[in-house]
């Protein structure tokens, strides 16, 4: 989970990063009284889930409240690399001398972590990397022993810190360090982690990425989830327990068994091909266990996708063999009733697949077709998708 610049902060803030918290709003009022209260010049921060928002006009200074007021009602609704700001953070502004680059990642192809520490950090900071690769300093952090003072004492004279900044650097440097340990993340960054008037180091900016698979450590991350912002069909299916990505497509997919679903996608797409270009509208596996209730939950969410034309519910019986599948379809269409409005295209195969047809075919409900190979099943139901 990607976190927001104030949320990051918070957390730099509890491991004693040097941080300005600053006051989140969403309108353009409460952005002029913040900056009232502030009684100085400020800054207006786009709170959205992407960087680059100072180039893309979504960070201002504002050197009075009706400055701030005007700024704010300028960022708030602007979309900045596809996503809409709906919130604005209000920070006094800081006086900046200089601007430097640090980060802490997940280096997965070397199984290890990874420092990148540039003196030369800032809103130009890619292309520093390109055309002066040396001033962007990788340095590789053995996963076992972390980062120490010495450690952090190498980061800094490595990426060339100043002398005169290099204690603050290194306490700087060993609490972002806690904050990628302790809050379990895979990403830390600070851009610009600037020198300001007085030589002082503050984060300006921060990223954070977490682990979700670390979420059961931390039931306090729950509160940073953007509940506005995730797709309501992609809210829905995870409040349910459901494994389902949203995709843009037509065709709703359920299958069993995250391999066997990935390669729906792919004979879906490949049959949507001749049937007017037709696409996955979504990956859900419903495991193992495709109990009537998973499978009405599951159906429920795709059926609700207004993109969604028809559903191709693809099974490779196992433990769950395809009568009880079938009878999950079936009890699925009768708890939905005349929710399902689209036709479903159903193929069994594996264990007790006779016995599943059997159990379709006797029901014999109008909106469901059964096609015997997953090819044929794909090509009926692009079709359907297409009509
Ligand atoms: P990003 O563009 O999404 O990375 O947003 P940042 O928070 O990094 O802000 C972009 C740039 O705005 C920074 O690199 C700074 O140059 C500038 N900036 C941000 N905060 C301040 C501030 O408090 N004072 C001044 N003078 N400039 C700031
Ligand atoms: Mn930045």
């Amino acid at each position: 989970m990607d976190l927001m610049e104030y949320q990051a902060k918070e957390l730099f803030a509890k491991h004693d990063v040097p941080v300005t918290l600053g006051t989140v709003v969403t309108t353009a009022e409460e952005a002029k009284a913040a900056a009232e209260q502030i009684g100085a010049t400020v800054v207006v921060k786009a709170q959205v889930k992407a960087g680059g928002r100072g180039k893309a006009g979504g960070v201002k200074l504002a050197k009075t409240p009706d400055e701030a007021y005007e700024h704010a009602s300028n960022i708030l609704g602007m979309e900045i690399k596809g996503l809409t700001v709906n919130r604005v953070l209000i920070v006094p502004a800081a006086e900046i001398v200089e601007e430097y680059y640090f980060s802490f990642l997940l280096d997965r192809a070397n199984r290890s972590y990874l420092t990148i520490a540039s003196v030369e950090g800032g809103v130009e900071i890619e292309e520093v990397a390109k055309t002066n690769p040396d001033a962007v300093r990788q340095i590789p952090v053995d996963a076992t022993t972390g980062v120490d003072e010495q450690k952090a004492r190498e980061i800094v004279a490595d990426a060339k810190f100043p002398l005169e900044l290099a204690d603050q650097a290194v306490g700087t440097i060993l609490a972002l360090w806690k904050v990628f340990v302790e809050e379990d993340a895979t990403l830390v960054e600070v851009n610009p982690l600037a020198r300001l008037a007085g030589d002082k180091l503050e984060a300006l900016d921060g990223k954070v990425s977490l682990d979700e698979n670390a979420d059961f450590r931390h039931p306090e991350h729950a509160e940073f989830e953007d509940k506005a912002a995730a797709d309501p069909l992609e809210a829905k299916a995870k409040e349910k327990g459901l494994n389902y990505v949203k995709l843009d497509g037509e065709v709703g997919i359920i299958g069993n068994g995250a391999g066997l679903v990935m390669s729906t996608l792919d004979v879906v797409a490949y049959a949507g091909e001749s049937h007017g270009g037709v696409k996955p509208a979504n990956f859900l596996d419903i495991g193992g266990g495709a109990s009537a209730e998973v499978m009405a939950n599951g159906l429920d969410v795709i059926l609700n996708d207004p993109q969604v034309k028809s559903v191709f519910v693809n099974v490779f019986g196992g433990i769950t063999a395809c009568d009880a599948v079938a009878n999950g379809i079936k009890g699925a269409l009768e708890l939905l009733g005349d929710n399902a409005t689209k036709p479903l295209v159903v193929r069994l195969d594996g264990n007790k697949v006779e016995e599943g047809r059997a159990i379709l075919d006797e029901l014999n409900h109008p909106l469901v077709t059964q096609v015997d190979t997953m090819d044929g099943a794909a090509d009926k139901a692009a079709e359907l998708a297409n009509a």
